[in-house]
């Protein structure tokens, strides 16, 4: 069975912005079956787009109607974000997860946290680039990126928070992974030069994002060797 990554964005998100989110993820995935050959025919895991969708025959039930649903339920009015952990629940527990195991990823213009509403207002002036659930799901905003100046920068931040988050939607680093490695609540983050190290501010994000753009392909070889052996766990459970 292909598992398959649904890629969503919210109404606002930019053509140039979802063409930086889907180009970044086809690009890994490619560089990644181009090295086993084995798997091009049949690739093991691929993309849905569903961007901003609606069902309008589910508007009337209140739930899971559309991309907006999400905003609108784990949008926090006082905080002025998006409430990470109640976005990233919402996607775990919706009803085509169940039907049809997926990946998840979305990009939102809304501000966002990665803090609980209680953990947040103690921190006001906290924000997250992106947040996720590791080997499931992720959402990720533009809302900070857009503040950077340089447009060639901005690009290469989104390209690179959306990298990030695509590792961690596959399940990188492994918790397993006893070296180079920090925790930070639920995901853990590589240390070496890699787009799986962390980064709390926008300011960071671009610096790095500037720093790996010297690099051909993003990942350190760790990450890259757990990238192959999800590749190659899907490609087995296909055949
Ligand atoms: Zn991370
Ligand atoms: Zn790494």
């Amino acid at each position: 069975m292909t598992k398959y990554i649904s890629v969503t964005w919210t109404e606002g998100i930019s053509e140039q912005e979802t063409n930086v989110l889907t180009h970044t993820v086809d690009s890994v995935l490619k560089w990644l079956y181009l090295r086993r050959p084995s798997v091009l025919h049949h690739p093991p895991i691929m993309v849905h787009l569903f961007g901003n969708w609606v069902i309008p025959e589910l508007v009337s039930t209140d739930v899971y109607w559309g991309t907006q649903w999400y905003i609108d339920t784990s949008y926090n009015d006082a905080l002025q974000r998006v409430i990470g952990p109640v976005f990233l629940d919402l996607t775990r527990q919706e009803p085509w997860q169940q039907l049809d195991p997926h990946f998840d990823m979305a990009l939102i213009t809304q501000d966002l946290t990665d803090l609980t509403v209680r953990v947040a207002e103690l921190q006001p002036d906290h924000y997250a680039l992106g947040t996720s659930v590791p080997g499931s799901t992720a959402v990720m905003s533009v809302h900070r990126i857009r503040s950077l100046a340089d447009e060639h920068v901005r690009e290469l931040a989104l390209s690179r928070l959306v990298r990030h988050h695509l590792g961690h939607v596959l399940g990188l680093p492994r918790p397993t992974r006893d070296h180079k490695t920090t925790r930070m609540g639920l995901e853990t983050h590589c240390t070496n030069r890699c787009v799986m190290r962390h980064t709390d501010t926008v300011e960071e994000l671009a610096k790095l994002a500037l720093e790996e753009s010297e690099m051909g392909w993003h990942f350190c070889e760790q990450c890259t060797r757990e990238l192959h052996s999800v590749v190659a766990r899907y490609a087995f459970n296909w055949s």
